[in-house]
This record gives structure tokens, C-alpha cells and sequence, in this order.
């Protein structure tokens, strides 16, 4: 057959990658061999996986493993590998694409924060192209595992074009890959500093690697020792090679279970939120095997998503090693495994949080927020009531937090429910008309300050006896049976009876004046203090899901509430008093709009916060020149 080498270019994202690579990052370029040694492996467990689905297989003796060779004269190094290898299309398609998800998001996080690079390149999908820090040519050579298909030879310098051509020599099955390194990365080139990268970065495949015929890294299936065994140490040198994670990792979860079902797992949790921005969602799961031979990176089934921060692996000795991916979600061992894991983690995580209440605190200040998103996950719903955690009113301050339990037990004698309520912080919620009530009878509250957590405390619906209710609820009968802590507080003068009426047509006026804005005003049971404050109909499970709602969808409507007007309140009590004098005073009006729009404001449900501060500023005006004429002038 005529071969020609054929030109190719790069996909337009990956020259702004490697111009990215090659022009601005300098630190730990090392990491490039981690990513080519990466790929070695994963093609050698891709050549097994094949293997045990009796594909043909060309070379099928030929040993497992990775060579890496050097020239410390010609600056070079050969990266080869047994494994699975690639036709042509496949190069094209691999090398010269990024097709996940996520790398163009990766590619702007790359321009504003390069320090990162080295620690999330490798999880883009984009590894391979970390060679190009350091080499100036690269020729790969690649014989697929399938017998029929030609071995091909691709080369570039990393600049814009690639050189695609056939081979037609003999080609051992896999892949070689040779760096013909720029002059300023010749250091490579010598066993010392490969050697020490492949111990730092690699020691931990599954696969021999051989640097100039001698082994140097441990092929040991550390999972499968028994725990006491392994050092500290040991797991923290496996996890940082797992995770790539810098950092040693804040807990160690390492299970061997017999019966029903054997497997072997190693789990860790990291000290920190590692999903960096937000969209690298994806890269998540445990890597799953069976008797040692890797089935899948990263399986996402093994662990719900909200304990998506673990990493990991399972080794299971009862699922067949030819099972496809596709069909393990059916497979009962499989299903039994991941249920049996998840509760593991959870279990860890529940003593965790009895036995070390401080290092939980940290643990939730990091993964607390996806935690909290395992609301839906009933199967498990009592393991996670036991990992929430809130701040409260009977916290001292903002940064304490406190278990279902703890706010159980200072619940008030005859209290019959579990009270929350949303603030943006804790001053905010200090001056809260609707607290008014809660603290008059020492009824402990939770304090929330993501609009999730009230999502998900309502999803919750209730813990033990007790269901929860956000603070504003319309009905608050519940707290009648519940004596006021402070019954000696002075209390207005009661209305008259002449006044009382007055005071009930004055309400009618208001829902009148504010109009299809409110469902209803009302005299108020609830406030102590302040003039009016807004409720919610029913048990106020809608509020929290309408807003959270309105946090993706600006158009969706704000919830109409019943407000609650307070009639010993000086201010209410003025309005009264003009209103006796007028019954259409048009001052009367204004301000009931103005009060009914502040408690909006409060609630984050005003749309119009203008048309609110000019009305005010007219009332300024009038109160300025009442101010006036008082004074004598
Ligand atoms: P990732 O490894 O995350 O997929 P890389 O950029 O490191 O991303 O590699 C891209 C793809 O190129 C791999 O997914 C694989 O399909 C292919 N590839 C790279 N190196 C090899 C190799 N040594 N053998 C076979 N395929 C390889
Ligand atoms: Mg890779």
C-alpha cells in the first residue's frame, strides 16, 4: 500500500491549550510524565478488559507493562506500553480533539489561574498534551490490539499541525511515544530525576513499569492488605496518587467485607472541595475492579452524587470480569455493593461527628454543602439526619453550629415542631419581625443563610415527631400550648371597642389599597413589637421552592403572603387615628403601601425597589417640614 505521511491540523481549542502550555507554564512541567504514564496504564487495562471479552488479540502473550527509555546524550525519552494501542482514526479522534465536556471552561481557568494547572490538567481529559511543556517533537507509534489494523505513525511539533502516515513494518502491539525534549527541559533526560518523578507521581500503577530493564515502582493492590499493615503514611502516598491532591488526605476509609458479598474498598476524603469551579461535576465516582483488573475509572453508581467528594476505589470477587458497564446498574452484587458502601461512608461520617465533633466541623464547613443535597435520598434518610448541621438561635454566634439533636433537646416543654427561618446573616435576622414571637417564648430556631438549606428543610419534611416549619407559616396555633418566657413585658393599652372597629375597617382598607398584592390583611398574634410582617398561607411549603426557583428564573412570580399588622404598635396605632379622622386619607394609603413594601424588601420579594425609595423620600419631605412648623419656626 502507497503511504504518505498526511497533514492534519489542530482543533482550534487545543492550539490555544498548547500555546497555553508551551508559553506560560513553567512550574512542575514534571507532570507531564505522570500524564503519558497515565495513559500507558489506561491502555494496558483497556488491552485487559478486552482480553476477558475474547476479542482477537494481536500478540495476545506478550507481557503487560511500561518501558521507559533515555538518552541523556540526544535528550530524549520513550514512553512504550503494551496496551491497547490506536488505529489512525482513533489518533485523530484522541489526539488533536478534546471532546469532553468542560474544556473550554478549563481553557479560561487556565488563562486567569495557570498555579492550577498542574493539579487539574490530567482531569480534562486534555494530559496528553502536557508533553508539549517540555518537548519540542514528539512521534508517537501505535499498533491496536485488533490484528487487522495497521500500525500508524503520528508527529508534531505542537504548534499547529500534526503528520498523520502508515506503517508497514512490523509494529509490536501498543503504544511508544518519543519526547525529543527542548533545550531547557534536558534535565528530564537522566535516570535520577525520572526515576524520582515516577516514584512521586506514579508509584502506585497497577502495571510494572521498567526504567532501562529494572522495576522501580510497587505493584501492590494496597486495598487488599490487611488494614493494620498499611502506615499511615502508605495511605496518604496512595491517596495524593489517586486524587492528585497535594495534600494528605482528612480521612482514611478503608473496608474488607466477607458476607453476603466479598469486596475490598478504599475510600478517602479530601481536606478540600476540590470541585474547583463549579463544572468540573463530571469528574467524580470509584474506580471499580474486579479481582484486581480494572473495570471502570470513575464509576458514578457506586456512591450517590451528593457524596460525590469521596475518592476511591471498590474491588469486588463476585462480579464476573467480563461484565459490560452498561449492564452493572442491574446487576444485584453490584447494586448490594454500592448500597453497602454508601452506608459505610455514612457510618464513618456519624462517628466522625460524635467522636471528633471539631475535624466534623471542618468536614462540613467543606463537603457540608452537597451533603445537604442528599435530601431526596430516602433509603439513607436517617443516617443523614444525623450529619445536618445548622446554625441556631441558641448559638452563640454565626460560625457555631448544631446537630437535630442538640435542637431537640432544647426545645420547649409542649413544642411541637421544628422552627427555621432564612436570613443573609445573623444581624439580619436579630431585627426579624417574625422572630418576635420565637424569642418572647424561647422557642429555639434554626438559622439559615443559603436558600438551599431551606429548600431541603422543607424537602426533609420532618425529623422524629416533629415536622418543619419555616417561621413564617400562617399558622402558629401550634405555639399557643407554649408559656411565654417573658410574660412581664408592657403591653399597649388595649383598644377600645369603638377603636377595635376601626381597626378591623382599616384592615379591610389595607388589603383594599395594596390590593391583588396580598392575599389578605390581618390582625396579628405574633408580633410583639413590630408594626407588620408578612406569612405565608398553609404550612409554607411552596415559599422555599418558589425562591429557589427564582434563583435560575427571574420571571417566576413572587409568592403571595397574608400580612399581619400588629395593632399595638405606635405607628399602627397613629394609623388608626387618622383613619378615625379620614377614612380615605390618602396619607393613610401611602404608608400601608410603604409598610407592605418594606416587608417585602425584607423577604427578598420586592421586584421594584424605586417606585419604594421615592415614596419614602416624599414621606421624608412631609415629616421634615412637619419637623419644621413643630419647631416653632
Ligand atoms: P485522557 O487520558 O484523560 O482521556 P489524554 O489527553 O491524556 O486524556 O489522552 C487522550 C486520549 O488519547 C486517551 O483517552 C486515549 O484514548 C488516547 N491515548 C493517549 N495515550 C494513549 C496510549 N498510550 N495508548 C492508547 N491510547 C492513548
Ligand atoms: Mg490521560
Amino acid at each position: 500500500m502507497p503511504i504518505t505521511p498526511v497533514k492534519h491540523e489542530f482543533k482550534a481549542e487545543i492550539k490555544q491549550l498548547l500555546n497555553i502550555l508551551v508559553h506560560s507554564l513553567y512550574t512542575s512541567r514534571e507532570i507531564f510524565l505522570r500524564e503519558l504514564i497515565s495513559n500507558a496504564s489506561d491502555a494496558l487495562d483497556k488491552l485487559r478488559f478486552e482480553s476477558t471479552r475474547n476479542s482477537e488479540i494481536f500478540e495476545k502473550d506478550s507481557p503487560l507493562e511500561i518501558k521507559i527509555g533515555f538518552d541523556p546524550e540526544n535528550h530524549t525519552i520513550t514512553i512504550t506500553d503494551s496496551g491497547i494501542g490506536m488505529a489512525d482514526d482513533e489518533l485523530i479522534a484522541n489526539i488533536g480533539t478534546i471532546a469532553k465536556s468542560g474544556s473550554i471552561e478549563f481553557l479560561q481557568k487556565l488563562q486567569e489561574d495557570k498555579q492550577e494547572a498542574n493539579n487539574i490538567i490530567g482531569k480534562f481529559g486534555v494530559g496528553f498534551y502536557s508533553v508539549f511543556m517540555v518537548a519540542k517533537e514528539v512521534i508517537i507509534t501505535s499498533k491496536s490490539f485488533n490484528p487487522s489494523i495497521p500500525a500508524v505513525r503520528w508527529k508534531s511539533d505542537g504548534l499547529g499541525e500534526y503528520e498523520l502516515e502508515q506503517l508497514s513494518a512490523e509494529t509490536p502491539r501498543g503504544t511508544k511515544i518519543e519526547i525529543f525534549l527542548k533545550e531547557d527541559a534536558q534535565e528530564f533526560s537522566t535516570k535520577f530525576r525520572i526515576e524520582d518523578i515516577i516514584k512521586r507521581h506514579s508509584n502506585f500503577i497497577s502495571f510494572p513499569i521498567y526504567l532501562e530493564n529494572e522495576k522501580i515502582n510497587t505493584v501492590a493492590a494496597i486495598w487488599r492488605e490487611p488494614k493494620s499493615k498499611i502506615t499511615k503514611e502508605q495511605y496518604a502516598e496512595f491517596y495524593k496518587f489517586l486524587s492528585y491532591d497535594n495534600d494528605e488526605p482528612a480521612d482514611t476509609i478503608h473496608i474488607s467485607i466477607d458476607a453476603p458479598i466479598q469486596f475490598n474498598s478504599l475510600m478517602f476524603i479530601p481536606k478540600k472541595n476540590s470541585d474547583f469551579f463549579g463544572f468540573n461535576r463530571e469528574n467524580y465516582g470509584l474506580d471499580l475492579y474486579v479481582r484486581r483488573v480494572l473495570i471502570q475509572h470513575k464509576n458514578k453508581d457506586l456512591l450517590p452524587e451528593y457524596l460525590n467528594f469521596v475518592k476511591g476505589l471498590v474491588d469486588s470477587e463476585d462480579l464476573p470480569l467480563n461484565i459490560s458497564r452498561e449492564t452493572l446498574q442491574e446487576n444485584v452484587v453490584f447494586t448490594k455493593i454500592a448500597a453497602s458502601v454508601t452506608s459505610q461512608v455514612l457510618s464513618h461520617l456519624i462517628k466522625k461527628a460524635k467522636d471528633e465533633p471539631e475535624k466534623y466541623a471542618e468536614f462540613w464547613a467543606e463537603h457540608g454543602k452537597m451533603i445537604k443535597l442528599g435530601y431526596g435520598d430516602y433509603a439513607n434518610q436517617d443516617k443523614l439526619f444525623q450529619l445536618l448541621r445548622f446554625n441556631s438561635s441558641f448559638n452563640e454566634d454565626e460560625k457555631s453550629l448544631s446537630s437535630l439533636d442538640e435542637y431537640i433537646e432544647k426545645m420547649q416543654p409542649g413544642q411541637k415542631e421544628i422552627y427555621y427561618v432564612y436570613g443573609t446573616n445573623r444581624t439580619a435576622l436579630a431585627s426579624n419581625p417574625l422572630l418576635e414571637v420565637f424569642k418572647k417564648k424561647n422557642v429555639p430556631v434554626f438559622y439559615v443563610y443559603d436558600q438551599i438549606d431551606e429548600f431541603v428543610l422543607s424537602s426533609l419534611r420532618k425529623y422524629k415527631d416533629y415536622e418543619f416549619h419555616s417561621v413564617d407559616k400562617s399558622d402558629l396555633s401550634k405555639l399557643d400550648e407554649i408559656n411565654s418566657a417573658d410574660p412581664g413585658e408592657t403591653t399597649a393599652a388595649p383598644l377600645s371597642k369603638e377603636d377595635q372597629k376601626y381597626f378591623e375597617n382599616l384592615l379591610i382598607k389595607i388589603k383594599d389599597t395594596i390590593g391583588d398584592r396580598v392575599l389578605n390583611a390581618i390582625e396579628s398574634k405574633r408580633l410583639t413589637s413590630s408594626a407588620v410582617c408578612l406569612v405565608q398561607q398553609g404550612d409554607g411549603i411552596m415559599g422555599p421552592y418558589q425562591k429557589m426557583m427564582r434563583l435560575t428564573n427571574k420571571n417566576m412570580p413572587v409568592e403571595k403572603k397574608i400580612l399581619e399588622v400588629n395593632k399595638d404598635n405606635k405607628l399602627i396605632r397613629n394609623l388608626i387615628e387618622l383613619f378615625k379622622q379620614d377614612e380615605n386619607s390618602e396619607y393613610v394609603k401611602n404608608m400601608v403601601i410603604q409598610l407592605f413594601e418594606i416587608a417585602q424588601l425584607t423577604d427578598g420579594d420586592l421586584l421594584d425597589v424605586h417606585t419604594l425609595a421615592k415614596r419614602l423620600t416624599g414621606f421624608f419631605e412631609e415629616s421634615t417640614t412637619l419637623y419644621i412648623t413643630k419647631s416653632g419656626k
